[in-house]
């Protein structure tokens, strides 16, 4: 049996079709028609989700296989993805097939990239080539970069898995009945080994999606078997075509493990900033929150939208506040600088802050008037001058802790990481696939 590693990409647009439906078609044909076996979960790797050009999450595919025949798979699959795409609306698939017993440090330091920053075709071509990938791509072909970006991630270290339940054709467009008790019962009994399944904060229940694709739900936990106990638990009333669970990158914050330095950031890019807030936050119309922040003498401005939660907090900050931000650059325009978005908040070290207040007379007790700057101060009543006094500072409690702060999870994008995560992050690949 060979080893042959599959990735695709970019095979849907926005009227529907899915990338993951497609994984799910190809692995069930390829586990009954073809022999293929499985040595990994599929995987469903979420890329930098700052990417002007991705249709929703930036997701893309990496299936891993012992194959007996793999030109026969090759070419099945080939097929399978050109038939299967939405070329010539929207979509620029493309495949990419290594027959390798291990990948390539190359291919892992693209993915690595791929990740946070802005990664071009003639790149991802160059490094598919020099790894001895074979690919096809169809339409502009910048879907090469997303399937290499996923071929090369291992998810050695931290991960996720997702069931994704599919629809029978005849029900796609058509609303979808879950039991909202139920998602909350599942969440509740799951607690904390799945996640963003319901939003309290909202009483919304997230685990389907509102588009027409293909996708009945899908259901985000620690391990396979927990994120399998939904089916009997959430019990679908309409008959589906199947489910996969896939092995993903989705809530380990991996886009934002760069750090970015403020004197030299890139529009498009993810990562995080250690900095110091350098303005006093203010509101703007939708009730986000924009302020400054420094970096080593470099400054720019940082916006906490509304829908985050986050905008209350944010609005607490104070000049001098140590903070550690994640962040998604947005692209300047002739009007607006670039900006960071922020997408965690962690408050390191508040900075205290006064009332000022006049001195109190010595001979009448009454607060005194100040004389001008350094000039003292007079008291109205008894006309008692003083050039020595100076004013009286009252610290002042801070409404803000130090802390991590991250958004509701309604706001979540599929690479942020839960609250409920953090201290239960995974550093290996634990479980073998059945
Ligand atoms: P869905 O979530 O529904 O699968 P999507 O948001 O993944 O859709 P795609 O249709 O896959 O959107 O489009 C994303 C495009 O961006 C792909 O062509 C992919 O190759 C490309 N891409 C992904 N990551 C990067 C990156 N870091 N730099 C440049 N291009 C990227």
């Amino acid at each position: 049996m060979h080893t042959l590693h599959v990735a695709f990409d970019d095979t849907d647009s926005r009227e529907g079709r899915c990338t993951t439906h497609l994984a799910f078609k190809v692995v069930e044909h390829l586990k009954k028609k073809q022999g293929a076996k499985l040595v990994d979960y599929p995987l469903l790797i979420r890329l930098n989700p700052n990417i002007p050009w991705k249709t929703r999450g930036n997701g893309a595919v990496c299936l891993r296989l012992k194959v007996q025949a793999a030109d026969r798979v090759i070419d099945y699959i080939r097929q399978a993805v050109e038939e299967g795409s939405a070329i010539g609306s929207g979509a620029n698939p493309a495949i990419a097939f290594l027959e390798s017993d291990y990948v390539p440090t190359k291919l892992r330091d693209f993915s690595a990239l791929a990740m946070y920053d802005i990664m071009s075709r003639q790149m991802s071509e160059k490094v598919a080539k020099a790894a001895g990938i074979q690919y096809f791509t169809f339409g502009n072909g910048q879907g090469l970069v997303g399937s290499i970006g996923a071929m090369g991630c291992l998810l050695e270290g931290d991960h996720t898995f997702e069931l994704i339940a599919y629809r029978k054709e005849k029900n796609w467009g058509r609303p979808r009945v879950i039991d909202k008790q139920s998602v909350i019962k599942f969440s509740i009994d799951t607690y904390p080994h799945t996640f963003n399944n319901y939003d309290r904060n909202q009483g919304r229940v997230l685990v389907a999606p509102h588009s027409p694709d293909p996708v009945f739900f899908g259901i985000r936990g620690e391990s396979p078997d927990i994120v399998e106990s939904a089916l009997p638990a959430l019990h679908p009333e309409e008959e589906l075509e199947g489910w996969t669970v896939f092995r993903s990158n989705q809530g380990t914050n991996m886009h934002l493990q760069n750090e970015i330095r403020i004197a030299n950031v890139k529009a498009y890019t993810a990562g995080y900033i250690g900095c110091k807030v350098s303005s006093k936050p203010y509101a703007i119309e939708g009730g986000h929150v924009i302020f400054t922040v420094k970096q080593d003498g470099a400054e720019m401005p940082a916006a906490v939208y509304e829908p985050t939660g986050l905008a209350n907090v944010a609005a607490k900050l104070e000049e001098g506040d140590v903070i550690e931000i994640g962040v998604g650059v947005r692209k300047g325009t002739t009007k607006h600088p670039k900006i960071l978005n922020v997408e965690y908040l962690r408050v390191l070290k508040l900075t205290p802050v006064y009332e000022t207040l006049n001195p109190l007379c010595k001979m009448c007790g009454k607060r005194m008037k100040s004389e001008g700057k350094n000039k003292g101060h007079q008291c109205d009543r008894c006309k008692h001058k003083d050039h020595n006094t100076k004013k009286i500072l009252i610290p002042q409690e801070r409404r803000i802790k130090t802390g991590l702060y991250i958004p509701t999870p309604k706001a979540h994008r599929h690479l942020t990481k839960p609250l409920q995560r953090y201290g239960i992050e995974k550093t290996k690949f634990l479980f073998e696939k059945k």
